[in-house]
């Protein structure tokens, strides 16, 4: 069974009410700020979220991979980094969820490298409870009141269902169908 946490039109709302906070936030800046999605879990959310701005902004696109080395630790590698010049701009980083937090402190030190103005966060999810690093959130959808899972909308399960429009929280079933699916195709491969 899908459990749903956010559908269509909750999404909505929330990309207009925070579309809204960001275009409220950096109205009086001088320079034109750039919005920085983080690849690839972000981009169904950057994209809805960019609709509801009414300022001037620029766009770019940061990849980053990490993997567990420890409970406590993971290590967060760059795969592709901004190609804008953020020098004296504000800068909002778009994720799709902080989880522990190592990823968004990994992107405020290396984003700080550019000198922007000022680094502001803005997730769709915020798992404050599995947080192990302090990190500050400027703009958030929904704050998880618990550990759970979540599939769609950018956030996938194996590389799987980034695509579907609405958010669920995975079950053992559905974890279950998806590892099937992974396992089938990798034996392809073999
Ligand atoms: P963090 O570094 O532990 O904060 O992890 C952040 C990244 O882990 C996110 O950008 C996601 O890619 C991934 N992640 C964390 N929780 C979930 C989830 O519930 N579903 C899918 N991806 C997740
Ligand atoms: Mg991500």
């Amino acid at each position: 069974m899908q459990n749903i946490v956010l559908n269509e039109k909750q999404i909505q709302a929330i990309c207009k009410r925070i579309g809204k906070e960001i275009s409220d936030k950096l109205a009086g800046d001088e320079r034109i700020p750039v919005l920085v999605g983080v690849l690839k879990g972000s981009l169904n959310f950057m994209l809805d979220l960019m609709k509801y701005i009414s300022i001037p902004f620029y766009t770019d696109y940061i990849q980053i991979s990490s993997y567990k080395k420890t409970e406590r630790q993971d290590t967060v590698r760059l795969v592709k980094d901004i190609s804008f010049d953020c020098y004296d701009r504000s800068v909002v980083i778009v994720e799709d969820i902080v989880d522990t937090g190592y990823s968004m402190d990994y992107l405020i030190r290396h984003l700080a490298i550019h000198h922007p103005k000022c680094i502001y966060v803005c997730t769709l999810f915020d798992k404050k409870l599995a947080r192990i690093k302090e990190v500050p959130i400027d703009f958030c959808g929904v704050t998880l009141d618990r550990n759970r899972f979540l599939i769609g909308y950018g956030l996938d399960y194996n590389e799987l269902e980034r695509n579907l429009p609405y958010v669920y929280e995975a079950d053992e079933e559905e974890v279950a169908r998806l590892d099937k699916l992974s396992e089938e195709d990798y034996e392809l491969s073999e």
